[in-house]
């Protein structure tokens, strides 16, 4: 799968189902800047022709302004984080961070290799940080090489050795024979092929090349462990003398080095917490990291999830996607403070009003709704599973029943949200839509997509309820439509309630620019889905979020399920391409109010066969012609289809052994970055 997109980590507020939202190129920004050391905004592109990733640098605005303690701790926070960010190389194949380290080493002793190896060393390298491994972070393919070759690598190994490179060799293993043993992970297409394989029908353990099982384990060996073992966070389950050995993670057990490292900064961080529930939080992760025992970690998420304060951060072993089971977190960190969250919390705080406003019955509506920690921060660094590759938002805990007993809480990333390349903005708007429409939704595209993602997220998952009958979760009376279901169902939320006044009453826009908004987001919606085509390889949509969206296009220009009415919606050919047509957005938005009530009243009654129906009917196909247009366009715009980030720098100001202050720089390319946090790794000095 080629991603266009980055995908945004968020659980839904009340339900219970895990969900990614989608970030669109268009909606893509960056502060733009004069200075020539300023690294912020577009650095560099990867792959033939630059089409696989922009590679972005971001800035923290408002940092300097935040006070000397909360400056101390997020200095302290950021060490935590990239003290763990090689974890994840190793937890995403065996070979992962000995192929990142000879390559590192190469790279280092490269001064005089000629400059076709050596670049194409390099280019690889950046791949391998970028996806913490040689599998694509989001589709879970081998990524091969795209210019180096067994013979330049063995040539550069051998170049950089004679400089006095150190490659780590096992006992009695030579350089050639280390090349031996790395060489198929990294160039045959047919060893190890996927990392996370979920197919149904394949033993999912035994084909999946994930380093969370040794690799002779099959799903029986799996099922035969105690539950308790089956369900664990934090754990690799090894094969010993015939027998599954699970391996803790934990100071002492498995990656014990790295969470030594870990709880060194968090411990330093502990006497800066800004509440009291920030630091029993904080206590409970370096608990958690001694011991090992998840509890502590489930306690963390409850104090967590209740800090609301400036200086956030995440630490520990979290989502769940390179698990073929979807058990074994990953690990993840950064550190964040809030921006201005003025906006989201007036709108958590108006909820119910939306609730009460909602197209569908009476009888599933809430009548009561608590309100949820929700804010809008600037990240300072995400390492691990989350960055270079970044989510732009998460709700979490993923635990069900912390969130069933506790609620979540609703982090948007600002800075991440905001970062995008001015050139690409501009050709994608050029290049998709029709002339008429380049004008409103360069002016007011972002903030559509803002208070698209806010509404989706704080009055679209927390809303509506099942009807009185219906005796389970409707998760488990949907079933395989249910995440589309919700995430489609969250979509029309923000396109139903844009026109709303409430919303320039609390500040939004102003009445005047309500229109130009809501156009621009419909506008974006649809045409954004219709872009999303070129990532298809065949004709079918399988994500959950783009699902959702083909729905609510496919549903608006079919005329609703009996194809009897006229939402104002089409795709017209001009000059042999093709484009969304918005010929009345009164209409459009009655459509919208059309499908949200179908959607919510199937979710209410649990009505798995018309869920099936609606999604199988509008949800799942595109049409080829479309696509093989879109696909053209972006080839000749040379659009790359991902995104990576390459975040600030922190640089302490000590006075005797004590920090009396934090500047935070903005100076490093990729690899500056990944180079120094592979340094840092198990370093405990500060700086
Ligand atoms: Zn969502």
């Amino acid at each position: 799968m080629n991603n266009v997109m980055i995908p945004m980590l968020c659980l839904s507020l009340l339900s219970m189902s895990a969900c990614r939202y989608e970030k669109t190129m268009e909606t893509q920004k960056t502060p733009v800047t004069q200075e020539a050391r300023r690294m912020v905004g577009e650095l560099e592109r990867l792959g033939k022709n630059g089409e696989d990733f922009l590679v972005l640098g971001v800035d923290a605005p408002g940092f300097d302004a935040l006070g000397q303690r909360q400056k101390v701790l997020i200095y302290y926070l950021y060490r935590a984080a990239v003290a763990g960010h090689v974890i994840a190389d190793d937890q995403n194949h065996r070979y992962a961070v000995e192929i990142r380290n000879m390559i590192e080493e190469i790279y280092r002793h490269s001064d005089g290799m000629d400059e076709k190896t050596k670049h194409a060393a390099h280019d690889y390298l950046k791949y391998i940080w970028i996806n913490h491994g040689p599998y694509d972070h989001d589709s879970h393919v081998k990524t091969l090489p795209n210019y180096l070759t067994r013979e330049m690598l063995e040539q550069a190994a051998e170049f950089a050795q004679a400089r006095g490179a150190k490659f780590e060799l096992r006992q009695e293993e030579t350089l050639a024979a280390k090349l031996e043993r790395l060489g198929p992970i990294i160039f045959d297409p047919n060893v190890d092929p996927i990392q996370t394989n979920q197919r149904e029908g394949d033993d999912i353990i035994a084909t999946s090349a994930v380093n969370l099982y040794d690799r002779r384990l099959t799903q029986r060996h799996i099922q035969s462990l105690p539950v308790e073992w089956q369900q664990r966070l934090n754990v690799r389950f090894a094969m010993e003398s015939g027998k599954v050995a699970p391996q803790v993670y934990k100071i002492g057990g498995l990656y014990g080095k790295d969470l030594e490292s870990v709880s060194f900064f968090l411990k330093k961080a502990l006497p800066y917490a800004e509440s009291e529930e920030q630091k029993l939080g904080i206590q409970a992760l370096l608990d958690y990291y001694a011991t090992g025992d998840e509890e502590k970690f489930r306690q963390y998420s409850i104090h967590w999830l209740r800090s609301d304060t400036v200086v956030d951060y995440l630490n520990g072993f979290i989502e769940t996607y390179m698990d073929p089971r979807s058990v074994i977190g990953q690990f993840a960190g950064n550190v964040s403070f809030v921006a201005d969250s003025t906006l989201i919390e007036r709108l958590a705080a108006n909820a119910l009003y939306f609730e009460k406003k909602m197209p569908w019955q009476d009888e599933f509506k809430l009548e009561k709704i608590a309100k949820p920690v929700a804010n809008v921060v600037n990240v300072v660094v995400e390492t691990g599973d989350s960055g270079p590759v970044s989510p732009a938002a998460y709700n979490l805990p993923n635990y069900a029943d912390l969130r069933r007993d506790y609620g979540s809480k609703n982090i948007i990333l600002l800075n991440i949200e905001e970062a995008r390349s001015e050139k690409i903005r501009e050709a994608t708007i050029n290049e998709f839509y029709l002339p008429d429409y380049r004008k409103v939704v360069h002016e007011f595209g972002d903030r559509a997509r803002q208070w698209e993602v806010y509404m989706h997220e704080v009055i679209g998952h927390g809303s509506g309820k099942p009807a009185a009958s219906l005796r389970v979760d409707p998760a488990v009376a949907i079933g395989r439509a249910y995440s589309s279901l919700e995430e489609c169902r969250a979509d029309l939320v923000a396109l139903y309630h844009v026109f709303d006044p409430k919303l320039v009453e609390i500040g939004a826009f102003t009445g005047a620019q309500q229109g130009d908004v809501a156009r621009a987001m419909y506008l974006t919606y649809l045409q954004g889905q219709i872009n999303r085509y070129r990532m298809y390889d065949d004709d079918f949509v399988r994500e959950a979020h783009q699902r959702g969206s083909q729905l609510i296009l496919g549903y608006l220009l079919e005329g609703g399920e009996k194809g009897n009415q006229d939402y104002g919606t089409r795709v017209i050919q001009k000059d042999g391409n093709y484009y969304v047509w918005l010929e009345d957005l009164e209409k459009a938005r009655h459509g919208v109010g059309d499908l949200l009530v179908r959607l919510q009243t199937i979710k209410s009654k649990g009505d798995s066969t018309a869920a099936g129906r609606v999604f199988d009917r509008f949800g799942t196909r595109v049409n080829p012609e479309w696509r093989n247009n879109i696909r053209a366009r972006a080839a000749r715009l040379k659009l790359p289809n991902k995104t990576a980030f390459v975040f600030p720098r922190l640089e302490p100001i000590l006075k005797g052994s004590e920090i009396v202050d934090v500047k935070l720089l903005v100076d490093e390319d990729l690899t500056a970055q990944q180079l120094r946090f592979s340094r840092l790794r198990f370093n405990t000095q500060i700086p």
